[in-house]
């Protein structure tokens, strides 16, 4: 299939710098007759930047379904269009999934066209050490609702990625210290691409202080990064201490439960490595739940 038949084109279109449209995405906009758009107010000025006179149909989150109906028919007629939203990539935390779903189903092509993302964008000056991380988009804003999502995602070992908007980022970052507690790093992503980008790491814990110190620091758009939990307390401490506890002649479970208490390894964990190290006659796991 070649670069010009039929297709309903997804394309990233800028978070803030207009120079961050690809050779590509200005290529295809210069060539459809059709721009799907989340907002045509919006992209009418920056279709007009890029050199497309394409026309303009309304793709949004309460008419995608109709919007679908729309962009099949110019497709049914071998006319191309491209699905934009206001900033970044259709379909994160943007419209744009259902309506390429409808299109996809109905048989026609479907083609991404990549660019600016303001997760990815974020996480790729981050710094966060992980080799893998959770995109969870923007957080209820209803606070139980928030916190009930903020316990279950307290484990995971990823990088959490969220969106904020300014006049939240306050609440959120308290809701999230309450909820990872305070030593976890978070980092700011804020105003990315623009002239007032600013990218600030801390500790969880001073990331309200910080946002307070300075009004500045509160406004724009935000990607908040936040490492994921620690790994369990490595085993080998609590097996050196569980060690030296069993050498002082303690008895097992005392042994693995002290271990515990001063290295916070998994205490059935320090029990089975105490059994093995001295086995007790009779003894079994459930002694130490
Ligand atoms: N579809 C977009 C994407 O690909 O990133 C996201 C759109 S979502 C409606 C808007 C949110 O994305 C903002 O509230 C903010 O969290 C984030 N965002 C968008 N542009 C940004 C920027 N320049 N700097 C930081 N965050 C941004």
């Amino acid at each position: 299939m070649t670069e010009e038949s039929t297709a309903l084109y997804v394309v990233a279109t800028p978070l803030g710098h207009l120079g961050d449209m690809t050779a590509r995405a200005i290529e295809v906009l210069r060539r459809v007759p059709w721009v799907a758009a989340e907002d045509t107010r919006h992209s009418a000025p920056l279709l007009k930047h890029y050199g497309s006179r394409a026309r303009l149909l309304a793709a949004h989150q309460h008419n995608e379904e109709s919007a679908a109906e729309q962009v099949m028919a110019r497709l049914s007629a071998g006319e191309s269009v491209a699905l934009v939203v206001d900033a970044g990539t259709p379909a994160i935390s943007d419209p744009g999934a259902r309506l390429v779903a409808r299109v996809r189903a109905a048989g026609h092509r479907v083609v991404p066209l990549p660019g600016a993302c303001a997760a990815i964008v974020a996480l790729s000056a981050a710094g966060l050490s992980e080799t893998h991380f959770l995109f969870y988009g923007f957080l209820p804003t209803k606070a139980g609702q928030r916190a009930q999502v903020l316990r279950e995602l307290a484990p995971l070992p990823w990088a959490l990625v969220f969106y904020e908007a300014p006049h939240r980022i306050l609440d959120s970052v308290a809701a999230l210290a309450a909820a990872f507690g305070p030593a976890r790093t978070v980092v700011l992503a804020r105003e990315l691409t623009k002239l007032f980008e600013s990218i600030h790491s801390c500790r969880l814990g001073e990331a309200h202080d910080w946002l307070l110190a300075d009004a500045d620091r509160q406004r724009g758009e935000f990607v908040v990064l936040v490492s994921g939990a620690p790994a369990a307390t490595d085993n080998a401490e609590g097996e050196r201490v569980l060690a030296l506890l069993l050498d002082e002649g303690l008895p097992v479970s005392q042994a693995a439960r002290l271990a515990q208490a001063i290295t916070g390894a998994g205490k059935k964990t320090l029990y089975q490595m105490a059994l093995r190290a001295r086995p007790v006659p009779g003894d079994d796991e459930e002694s130490a739940t």
